[in-house]
This record gives C-alpha cells, sequence and structure tokens, in this order.
C-alpha cells in the first residue's frame, strides 16, 4: 500500500515514520511512504503557498491552486478530465481537517484494503474551501485543533499499517488489541516484576496469570475485555 503525502514540512514526520514497525514494514515493501513538498507546485519566486483570507480575518488560508497541482500531478482519478492522471479505483485523497470525520478502528479496516492514499496536510487557518472538490474525505483525528495535518496522516498510516498482512509478527499481534471488534478495549497486560513496590505499597500481578493454566488465563482475559 502506498501513502503519499503532501506538506509544506516534509521532512517533520521522517523520524517517526522511519523507525520501528513502520520502518521494517517500508524495508519488507509492505508499504511504501512518499513525502512531497507542497512548494514543488508553485511557480512564483517566493514558493508562495497561502494567502490572505478573502472578507477578512486573522491568518493565512493555504491555496487551492497549489494543492490542485500537487493532486494532479500525483494522479487522483476526482480531477476534471485532461488533468488527472491515470484513474485508479483504490486511490483515495484525505484531507486532514478539525472539521472532518473523526478517525476509528473501522475506517482504519475499511482503508486497508485500497492501495494508496494521497495525504492533504493543511496548516495556517486550514486549505481553501474549494480544496473540498478535488479529495475523497476530509477526516479529524479528535476533537480538538492541531498545527498541521502532518501528525494526523501519521497517525491514519500508522493505524491502517497495523491491520496489513505481514506488517506485525506474531508477537505483536493485531488479533486482540482494543477496537479489533467494534467498542471492545483489550484487556491488562503485566511483565516482570511479579511485585511491584512504592510508595510503601505493593502492587501484584493476578495470580491467575502466574498459573500457567492457559484455559483459564484465556477466560480471565476474555472476562477482563471491557466494552467502551
Ligand atoms: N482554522 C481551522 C479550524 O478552526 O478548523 C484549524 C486549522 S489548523 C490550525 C491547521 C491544519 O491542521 C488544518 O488545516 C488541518 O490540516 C490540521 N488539523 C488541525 N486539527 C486537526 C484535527 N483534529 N485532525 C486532523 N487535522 C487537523
Amino acid at each position: 500500500m502506498k501513502f503519499n503525502i503532501i506538506t509544506i514540512f516534509p521532512d517533520i514526520l521522517n523520524s517517526y515514520l522511519n523507525e520501528s514497525i513502520l520502518k521494517r514494514a517500508q524495508e519488507k515493501k509492505l508499504i511504501k511512504i512518499k513525502t512531497h513538498n507542497l512548494r514543488d507546485w508553485t511557480s512564483d519566486k517566493h514558493k508562495t503557498v497561502d494567502d490572505t483570507p478573502y472578507g477578512g480575518g486573522a491568518g493565512m488560508v493555504m491555496k487551492v491552486d497549489t494543492i490542485y497541482k500537487a493532486l494532479c500531478s500525483l494522479k487522483h482519478k476526482n480531477l476534471p478530465t485532461g488533468q488527472a492522471g491515470k484513474k485508479t479505483k483504490k486511490q483515495k485523497v484525505i484531507l486532514l481537517s478539525a472539521k472532518g470525520k473523526t478517525w476509528n478502528q473501522e475506517m482504519a479496516k475499511k482503508y486497508s484494503k485500497i492501495n494508496e492514499i494521497i495525504f492533504v496536510c493543511g496548516r495556517y487557518e486550514g486549505v481553501d474551501e474549494r480544496v473540498k472538490n478535488f479529495i475523497d474525505e476530509e477526516i479529524s483525528i479528535g476533537d480538538y485543533v492541531l498545527t498541521g495535518g502532518e501528525l494526523g496522516a501519521a497517525v491514519i498510516i500508522d493505524s491502517i499499517a497495523r491491520l496489513l498482512p505481514g506488517v506485525l509478527g506474531n508477537k505483536e499481534s493485531a488479533i486482540d488489541e482494543s477496537h479489533s471488534q467494534p467498542g471492545i478495549l483489550e484487556y491488562p497486560q503485566y511483565t516482570r516484576p511479579e511485585i511491584f513496590e512504592a510508595g510503601g505499597k505493593k502492587y501484584s500481578v493476578p495470580k491467575i496469570l502466574l498459573s500457567g493454566d492457559h484455559k483459564k488465563i484465556a477466560e480471565w482475559r476474555k472476562q477482563k475485555m471491557k466494552n467502551k
């Protein structure tokens, strides 16, 4: 699966996306992540990507023309004929936005079936409203406002990548994880030490987990899985 990220800060995500599970997934060619500098599609010497808002108001707004050019060159199917590249049925464009639909595990599952996602990361006061004509979905990662869409793109890539075959090893299996079924949260996990002491108190691991009785442990875990 391919992830293209359109941003004015292409380096911002590199350390996160190129470590650990996501790094291995890229090395194994299970996913491909490419960041694109939106300024590469500007034509003025200052590489301008934003302008003042019509009607006045605070801050700057990201220009529709530059984002449109970027999407055209990344071959998006929804663009007017003649401008877009080859149609790809399983390619989606996501605009990161505090006003979008809130991302969740069900959406991650749905999106894990497609071939490619192009992310448009806003900055400043956001993007010109007309960008919405050229995207498939406007997505928020929660009811708060971030400085830019890059963290949202990382959250979405991470949550999808974990669901792709071969990305997680057995040790990191997604099967029993929280939200693998809607509303269900994973059972509690413990590791050494068996008894942890702090502030004069002892915190013990539940005895059942030390019993070696796998059937009983499975029952206990099932019982402890919570409904959200
Ligand atoms: N003025 C906008 C508003 O009130 O909705 C907020 C703009 S925000 C400072 C700049 C960019 O950050 C947005 O264009 C979007 O790409 C990203 N962003 C902010 N909050 C987000 C969220 N909750 N989820 C996803 N992206 C977000």
